[in-house]
């Protein structure tokens, strides 16, 4: 089954839905028909685009949206999420990280479940009541499959797009 319209040629990922549920036109007057799913993400990218419904009621409210939540660009994440730092950018949030925020941030991503320690120590590192020993650091960094280097800079996979919630991955 061939993709809507708008699909970027570098999104492999499926359409949502109706392929002509909403009509994304740009400045210049050119317009295509597009699911909801890759609507959002060309009006996510194109921030000059507008949207406008198109078979589908309520489509293009939808992917308004979905778009605002959104970074420009979304198929770069399809097989890896974003890193905290990608999402802080994202965000314009001017963020230096510092080792207590990134070994929390990291122990929250793994749900608290770090290979090769406790809960009980995971849960007073992810809560930031401890600080981290360079032992810590590497089972941390060793269970997210990153470099210590890595884990301290931000520079691992941080919330999906599009989630404002914790998933369940
Ligand atoms: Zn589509």
């Amino acid at each position: 089954m061939s993709a809507c319209e708008a699909i970027h040629p570098e999104d492999r990922t499926a359409c949502e839905g109706p392929q002509d549920a909403v009509r994304v036109s740009d400045p210049s007057g050119g317009s295509v028909l597009a699911c909801v799913h890759h609507g959002a993400r060309i009006l996510a990218t194109v921030t000059v685009a507008t949207v406008a419904p198109a078979e589908v009621p309520g489509a293009a409210i939808d992917a308004y949206r979905r778009a605002r939540q959104m970074p420009p660009c979304a198929w770069q994440w399809d097989d890896k999420p974003m890193t905290l730092v990608e999402y802080a950018v994202w965000k314009g949030i001017e963020w230096d990280p510092t080792r207590a925020e990134c070994v929390r941030d990291a122990v929250v991503r793994l749900h608290f479940k770090v290979d090769g320690m406790s809960d009980e120590r995971a849960f007073h590192l992810g809560t930031s009541q401890i600080e981290a020993t360079d032992t810590d650091l590497s089972l941390i960094a060793d269970t997210l499959g990153v470099t210590v280097e890595q884990l301290l800079g931000g520079d691992f996979p941080g919330p999906r797009p599009g989630n404002t919630t914790e998933g369940t991955d």
